[in-house]
C-alpha cells in the first residue's frame, strides 16, 4: 500500500524524517528514574531534515540549557545530574561554552545541609527561541493536524529579567494565562516532564500556546494566523512603543513604562 506524502510540520517540503515533540532527550529514560516511565507516547510529527532537532544538535542544546533550571521539579534536577552532566563531561565542558554566552558555577547550600553545584549563566537567547519555535510549530501540527499558516511571538517566563518592564510583563503574562487556561485540559502523557495547553481564540483569531517543562520552565507562544487582519495585540504596542501603560486584569493593576 503506498503511502500518503506528509509534509513537513514546519515548511512546506515533503517530510523525510520524523522529529520527536518536544525532543526525546529531554525525557529521562526508565533507568534514570528507577524504572519510571517517563516516555510514553512521545509526539511525533513528520519533517525535513532542515527542521529536524537532532540532525541539528538543538536538542542537546535545549537539554543543556533548561535541565538545570533551579525552580523545576526533581525529575528535571536528576536529569541535569544524570545525562546533561555526562554530555557535559563528554565534550570536555564544550557544550557548555555553546550553550551559554557566560557561566560561572555556583554552590548553593540546601536546607538539608548537602550542596548543589549549579552552572548559572546567559543563555544562547537566539537559539532557545528558535528551538521553542520549533515545539511550538510540531505540537500545532500534531494537535490541529496541518501546519500552523501565520506568525508567532515567544516569551520564555522562565528567565530572569533584568528590568522592571520584563518582570512586571512575566507575572502578567503568568496571571492571564491561569486565568485563561483554568479551565482547559493539559496534553501530554508525561506532564512531569512536558504538557501543554491551548487557550481558545480572541475576537482577532489569536490564541496562546502554554508550555511548561519539568513543571519550572513555562513558554508562551501567541499564534496570530495569517487569516487575522490584526498583526499585533495593542497593549503589547504600548509597551513596546516606551508608552506608560497599565493593564488591569482581574482586580490587578500592571504598569509598563
Ligand atoms: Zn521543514
Amino acid at each position: 500500500m503506498k503511502k500518503a506524502i506528509q509534509y513537513c510540520y514546519m515548511c512546506d517540503k515533503v517530510a523525510t524524517t520524523d522529529e520527536h515533540v518536544p525532543p526525546r532527550c529531554l525525557f529521562p529514560e526508565a533507568k534514570e528514574m528507577d524504572g519510571i516511565d517517563l516516555r510514553k507516547n512521545l509526539i511525533k510529527v513528520p519533517s525535513c531534515v532542515e527542521h529536524n532537532c537532532e540532525k541539528s544538535a538543538d536538542d542537546e542544546f535545549l537539554m543543556v540549557s533548561i535541565a538545570g533550571i533551579v525552580s523545576n521539579n526533581s525529575i528535571g534536577y536528576r536529569h541535569a545530574k544524570q545525562k546533561v552532566e555526562r554530555a557535559v563531561r563528554r565534550t570536555s565542558y564544550k557544550l557548555l561554552d555553546k550553550v551559554f554566552r557566560q557561566k560561572e558555577l555556583v554552590r548553593i547550600e540546601r536546607e538539608d545541609n548537602k550542596f548543589i553545584d549549579l552552572i548559572v549563566g546567559t543563555p544562547d537567547y537566539a537559539r532557545l527561541v528558535s528551538c521553542f519555535e520549533k515545539i511550538a510549530y510540531g505540537v500545532y501540527r500534531e494537535h490541529f493536524g496541518h501546519r500552523f499558516d501565520g506568525a508567532v511571538k515567544l516569551h520564555l517566563g522562565f528567565l530572569h529579567r533584568k528590568e522592571k518592564n520584563g518582570r512586571t510583563f512575566n507575572s502578567f503574562i503568568r496571571h492571564k494565562t491561569s486565568l485563561e487556561l483554568a479551565n482547559e485540559p493539559r496534553y501530554g502523557e508525561n506532564q512531569k516532564v512536558f504538557y501543554y495547553q491551548f487557550t481558545r481564540p480572541d475576537v482577532h483569531g489569536f490564541f496562546l500556546l502554554n508550555m511548561w517543562f519539568y513543571e519550572g520552565v513555562d513558554v508562551y507562544v501567541s499564534f496570530m494566523p495569517k487569516a487575522s487582519e490584526k498583526k499585533n495585540w495593542l497593549p503589547m504596542n504600548l509597551i513596546e512603543a516606551g508608552i506608560k501603560s497599565y493593564i488591569n486584569l482581574d482586580g490587578k493593576t500592571y504598569e509598563f513604562n
